[in-house]
C-alpha cells in the first residue's frame, strides 16, 4: 500500500550551482511541498539550495523544519525563519534525526553532500530496514549522469536490475511528489 506523506526530508546543495535554473526547482519543490500540506524536514541553512527549499515552502504558507550540526550553526548558517530548528552535535546524529522525522526522501541537485544522504537511505531500503519512497529531483537533467552510473552497476553485476526503479526520478516538483505518493517498495532482494 502506498504511503501518506507528511514529512519530506529534502537533500541538497549548500551551494547554488550554476545558473538559476537549480534554485529555481528547490524554491518550486518548496512551494508545491507547502502546496499539498507537506512538511519539509531539511539541513537547517539559509545557503544555497538547501536555503531556497525552505523559502519555497516558508513563501508559499508551509513549515520548514531545520536539523542542523553545532559546527554550522556555530558558522551562522542557520535559516533564521524556519518553523522549527534541532541543533544536534554531529552530522551522524543529524542524519539519523532527519531519517527518523521523513515519511519520504528527495535529493536535489548538490554535492557529495547530498549523494551521500541520499545514498544512505536508498542503502537503507534495499536493505529492507526503512522501506519509505525516495526520489531525485532531476532538475536540468543534473543526475542523468549518476543514473548513467547505476546503470553501469546493473550492467557490471552489481546491482539487481529492479533496483533502479527503487526511487523515483522526475524532473518537475509536481510528479516527483506523485511518484512519491505511489510509490511501491521493490521487494526483489538485492543479492543475485
Ligand atoms: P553538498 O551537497 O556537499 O553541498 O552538501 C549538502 C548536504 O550536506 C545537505 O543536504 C546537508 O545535509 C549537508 N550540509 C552541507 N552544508 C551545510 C550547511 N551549511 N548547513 C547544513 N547542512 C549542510
Amino acid at each position: 500500500m502506498a504511503a501518506q506523506i507528511r514529512r519530506i526530508a529534502v537533500y541538497c546543495g549548500s551551494n547554488t550551482g550554476r545558473g538559476a535554473a537549480y534554485m529555481d526547482a528547490a524554491r518550486a519543490l518548496g512551494a508545491e511541498m507547502a502546496a499539498r500540506g507537506m512538511e519539509l524536514v531539511y539541513g537547517g541553512t539559509h545557503k544555497g539550495l538547501m536555503g531556497a527549499v525552505a523559502d519555497g515552502c516558508l513563501a508559499a504558507g508551509g513549515r520548514a523544519h531545520g536539523v542542523i550540526t553545532e559546527r554550522l550553526a556555530a558558522k551562522g548558517h542557520t535559516h533564521e525563519g524556519l518553523s522549527e530548528v534541532e541543533v544536534l552535535p554531529s552530522m551522524s546524529a543529524r542524519k539519523a534525526r532527519m531519517i527518523a522525522l521523513a515519511d519520504a526522501f528527495i535529493a536535489l541537485p548538490g554535492g557529495i553532500g547530498t549523494l551521500e544522504e541520499f545514498m544512505e537511505v536508498w542503502t537503507l531500503n534495499q536493505l529492507g530496514e526503512l522501506g519509505r519512497p525516495a526520489g531525485l529531483f532531476d532538475a536540468e537533467g543534473y543526475f542523468q549522469p549518476f543514473m548513467g552510473f547505476i546503470d553501469h552497476m546493473i550492467a557490471e553485476g552489481f546491482l539487481p536490475p529492479a533496483h533502479r526503479g527503487a526511487i523515483v526520478v522526475a524532473g518537475e516538483a509536481g510528479a516527483l511528489l506523485d511518484g512519491l505518493a505511489a510509490h511501491e517498495p521493490v521487494v526483489v532482494p538485492k543479492w543475485m
